[in-house]
């Protein structure tokens, strides 16, 4: 679970950030690092109850986009669990899809 960093994919990354962007064409990088993303079958989160663990649930599966869609899955993950009516529909998010 920490994979190490893949200097031939930051270099180029750097390279495509310089022609792209000239302001960055004195930029170094300072450290790099590797990590691991969850993706779940379908890419979609995981967002509602677990029907086996009444009480439980989940907000997770988040497939790379985590940081893009929380104001609105903790939304929905906070309207589930105290049963007011979702900001969305759930039904793509339940947990149960990937039984
Ligand atoms: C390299 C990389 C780039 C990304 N880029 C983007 C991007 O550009 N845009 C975007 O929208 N998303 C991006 N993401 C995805 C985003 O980071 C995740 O989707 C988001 O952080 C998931 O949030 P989370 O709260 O579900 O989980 P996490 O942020 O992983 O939080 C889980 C927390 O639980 C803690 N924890 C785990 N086990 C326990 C335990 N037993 N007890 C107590 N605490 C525990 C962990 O330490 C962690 O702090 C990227 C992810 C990676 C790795």
């Amino acid at each position: 679970m920490d994979p190490q960093a893949n200097p031939a994919l930051n270099n180029e990354a750097m390279r495509n950030l310089r022609a792209a962007w000239p302001v960055f064409q004195q930029a170094e990088m300072a450290e790099s690092w590797a990590g691991v993303i969850d993706v779940t079958p379908d890419s979609n989160p995981v967002i509602g109850p677990v029907d086996a663990i009444p009480g439980l649930t989940l907000a997770t599966g988040f497939s790379g986009h985590g940081f893009g869609t929380s104001p609105a899955a903790g939304q929905l993950a906070a309207d589930l669990v105290t049963n007011h009516p979702p900001v969305v529909d759930p039904a793509p998010y339940r947990f149960a899809r990937l039984l």
